[in-house]
């Protein structure tokens, strides 16, 4: 991390990345761990050693949370206003840093420059949604349910919340969890990915200059045990999860069973169905650029083609253009598929496509050998597209999580209906077509939890929510906009009698009151 933060005045950050090891975050101090266990963090396009992280203590976590309650009882009776301040002020920290944030993930995560900006800027968007909380958080009033008589409720903040994130959007997916838990009142403590940590440390830097008092975000780092720590902490209320299934189905599980809101968003196979009226030229390079950007390791990236009908003839075509990407290090100019995020990614995904072919698919472009001038040790696998691939394979059951299409055909749009239905996962789909009435069917007829039409990446602005479904996503109450406000707060409904004194009770009422 020392060679990235050079130049870097704007937000004081330098002290915080300078040195190899990642601290925690505690109190509002950037602290060295004592922990005897440390894990090391790669560039994924060289796999050199650029830092290491620590696995916390146990005492480490317990003042993190301990932290966050002490600062709970201020922070909680802190004005809205000057919460609504704090993050006006930090997505315009956000804003002059993203060029340095974004040089940081690619260096851990392996993402191209341009598309961590992405990363920097979809999360930059909650932020600012958050400013608009004096209206997010209004309660309801109804005058005169009775004589003298009105309801009305708050949304109060619910206490220390926590958050657990995943590898693949370093800022985007932290962002989505503590600027909204905070700006409701409540404090927070994030425990980013182990593979990933220095966005979401300067992430926290930036909230401290931005004004956001000692205690309000606290960071620890670790695996399994930090895990189960905020699965098991009485003080934590609630758990924001984003990662795989494996992961987040227990995590759910753990922490319901400890009477903690959980909201758990997990993994995807999301289909692209075709249909033979589509604008090809947009259609093509819609699908090769959700199937290939961020090396395919996006919970939304479109993994699966469904070419209907004469769209199958289209295979060519959409080989060609994804021939013509630029498999190379993320901070190389001109590169569009950087580098999977470890080893064991890229043979985990080499293996899938192995499967395929296995099982009978066809391999139309092999990305498996490719070869990346200068680096020879990355983690890459350039866009691979297999097809004859049906619903029984296992590259079509798995997520992939790297830059692979698997195709499918079906004969009508009735038949791609039934297969993405069939399909467990309901995070995200596109259908590609000029016929309203067929994107009409599809967008009611799909069981999925997102939709675009002729758009490929249908992942919700923050006035909306992130709506996945079915076993992409464990809870009721989604991430961001109104539902993640929620997912935050309490609801206290208040119903109040002002009577005149003249007109008080005579004698005392024992039936329920109607
Ligand atoms: P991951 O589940 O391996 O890790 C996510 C977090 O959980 C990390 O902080 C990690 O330390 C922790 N963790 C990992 N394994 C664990 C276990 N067995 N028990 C307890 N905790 C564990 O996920 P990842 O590889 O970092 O991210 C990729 C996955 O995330 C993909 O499946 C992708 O689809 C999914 N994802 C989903 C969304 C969404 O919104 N639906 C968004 C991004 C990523």
């Amino acid at each position: 991390l020392s060679m990235l933060i050079t130049n870097q005045v704007k937000c004081k950050c330098t002290a915080v990345l300078h040195e190899s090891t990642t601290k925690l975050f505690i109190d509002g101090k950037f602290v060295e761990s004592k922990s005897p266990e440390w894990l090391d963090i790669h560039n994924p396009a060289t796999n050199e050693v650029i830092g290491r992280v620590p696995k916390a203590t146990h005492e480490e976590m317990l003042a993190a949370v301990d932290s966050c309650s002490r600062a709970y009882h201020t922070w909680s009776e802190t004005s809205i206003l000057a919460r609504q301040q704090i993050f006006l002020r930090y997505q315009q920290l956000i804003k002059d840093n993203i060029k340095e944030l974004a040089k940081l993930i690619t260096l851990e995560q392996g993402k191209t420059l341009a598309d961590a900006e992405g990363d920097v800027f979809r999360g930059l968007q909650v932020v600012e949604h958050t400013c608009s909380i004096t209206s997010l958080m209004l309660g309801e009033t109804l005058p005169s349910i009775t004589k003298d008589m009105d309801t009305y409720t708050f949304r109060m903040p619910i206490g220390v919340c926590a958050g657990i994130a995943p590898f693949n959007f370093p800022a985007m997916i932290p962002l989505w969890m503590f600027p909204m838990g905070m700006v409701c009142g409540n404090t927070y403590l994030l425990k980013p990915s182990e593979r990933v940590p220095g966005c979401a440390m300067m992430l926290a830097k930036l909230l401290q200059d931005a004004g956001a008092p000692d205690g309000t975000l606290n960071i620890i780092h670790g695996q399994h045990d930090a895990v189960n720590f905020i699965c098991d902490h009485p003080a934590i209320k609630a758990i924001s999860f984003v990662g795989s299934n494996q992961a987040g189905e227990y995590i759910y599980e753990r922490g319901s069973k400890n009477g903690k809101r959980v909201q758990s968003n997990m993994g995807a196979k999301n289909h692209g169905v075709v249909m033979p009226d589509a604008n090809k030229e947009n259609t093509l390079n819609q699908l090769v650029g959700a199937a290939f950007g961020a090396a395919g390791q996006r919970c939304m990236a479109l993994s699966t083609a469904v070419l209907v009908g004469e769209a199958r003839n289209w295979l060519p075509e959409l080989v060609e253009r994804a021939k013509g990407l630029r498999v190379n290090a993320g901070d190389q100019p001109g590169a569009d598929v950087g580098p999977l995020i470890s080893p064991q990614a890229k043979e985990r995904v080499n293996s899938l496509i192995q499967s395929g072919v296995d099982e009978g698919a066809k391999v139309l472009l092999d990305g498996r050998n490719v070869k990346v001038k200068g680096y020879e040790n990355g983690n890459f696998v350039g866009p691979t597209i297999v097809s004859n691939v049906t619903p029984d394979m296992k590259c079509y059951k798995e997520e992939i999580f790297g830059p692979v299409l698997v195709v499918l055909e079906a004969d009508s749009l009735d038949d791609a209906i039934k297969i993405v239905n069939k399909n467990p996962y309901g995070n995200g789909t596109a259908i590609f077509t000029t016929n309203g009435a067929a994107a009409r069917k599809y967008t009611h007829e799909v069981d999925v939890g997102q939709i675009g039409v002729n758009v490929p990446i249908p992942v919700p602005l923050p006035m909306f929510s992130f709506t996945g479904s079915r076993a992409s996503f464990r809870g009721d109450t989604n991430f961001y906009g109104k539902q993640g406000i929620q997912f935050y707060t309490q609801i206290k409904t208040v119903t109040s009698q002002w009577k005149a004194e003249d007109a008080s009770l005579k004698s005392p009422a024992v039936t329920m009151p109607t």
